[in-house]
């Protein structure tokens, strides 16, 4: 069974989206209906599944859909309609007593902003997440100790986030999102504010890091070498839907339209 299963997922922002998709439906054009109703398409009938253990990378350009499709899977985002299932449970008929075990226990989220707190040290910053949990403070620093050895942070627990590169503060981020062990690592354009050195470097760390852990992540990225190096699957976004998805071999290879040809042709 697939770890996550989406379904026909829909996104419409904006006033009375309900009656927008039932003239979607009814074949009027989206344009027309965009326009009419003053309504934006986030995330447009959408469905996939990804797998345990893979890295899933959903790409695209800038206002294709994917940090609303990545905050749908977590119902940060309530879709317009559609469905998400986490183990086959229905994400969207948890209770809010499940919906926040959920949140908490199975997912973690990394974002482009590091999120630290700078009067924080390193470690205080990892242990955060557990500590907003209520797990007592031996098991939290012990928790976010392995994290931080983890992401090759140890020695520098006591330092400020401000004494540290870029990479090495993302690196904290991780730390305090794996401190949880959840199950599923959300990373919407978690490399993107990082110098393009750097950013190798990371990309490269993660993929051994996966290679331990075997984490599920779903990796967003608009950058299609980040998106062709580390997934092992890609969705590519394109207004809303997929219009692919495949392995970055069968993205290269196999484009499925020419807009994806085009996408990848600059590719060498
Ligand atoms: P991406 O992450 O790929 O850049 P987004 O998911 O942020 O794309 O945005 C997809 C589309 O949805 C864009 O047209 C964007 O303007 C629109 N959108 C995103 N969030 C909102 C919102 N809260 N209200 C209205 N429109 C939104
Ligand atoms: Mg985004």
């Amino acid at each position: 069974m697939p770890i996550i299963e989406v379904k026909q997922l829909t996104k419409v922002f904006g006033h009375d989206p309900g009656r927008a998709l039932s003239l979607l439906n009814q074949g009027w054009s989206k344009e027309k209906i965009l326009k009419e109703h003053k309504l934006t398409v986030g995330v447009n009938q959408t469905d996939f599944t990804i797998e345990q253990g893979e890295i899933f990378v959903i790409m695209g350009l800038s206002g294709s859909g994917k940090s609303t499709l990545v905050r749908l899977l977590n119902r940060l985002i309530e879709p317009t309609s559609g469905a998400v299932l986490f183990n086959g449970q229905d994400v969207l008929r948890m209770n809010p007593e499940q919906l926040r075990q959920f949140r908490r226990k199975n997912i973690g989220m990394v974002f482009q902003k590091f999120g630290l707190f700078p009067h924080r040290t390193v470690l205080q910053n990892a242990e955060y997440g557990l500590e907003v949990q209520g797990v007592d403070k031996k098991a939290r620093r012990e928790l976010a100790m392995n994290a931080l050895k983890l992401v090759g942070l140890n020695g520098w627990e006591n330092s400020r986030p401000d004494q540290l590169s870029g990479g090495m503060q993302q690196r904290v981020g991780l730390a305090r999102v794996l401190a949880n062990d959840p199950d599923i690592l959300l990373m919407d354009e978690a490399f993107s504010a990082l110098d393009p050195l750097i950013r190798k470097d990371m990309q490269h760390e993660l993929l051994q890091l996966q290679a331990k852990m075997k984490k599920t992540i779903v990796f967003i990225t608009h950058d299609l070498d980040e998106a062709l190096r580390i997934g092992d699957r890609i969705a590519l976004m394109k207004d809303g839907s997929i219009v692919q998805i495949g392995t970055p071999e069968e993205i290269l290879i196999q484009p499925a339209n020419k807009y994806v040809e085009r996408f990848v042709e600059d590719v060498d």
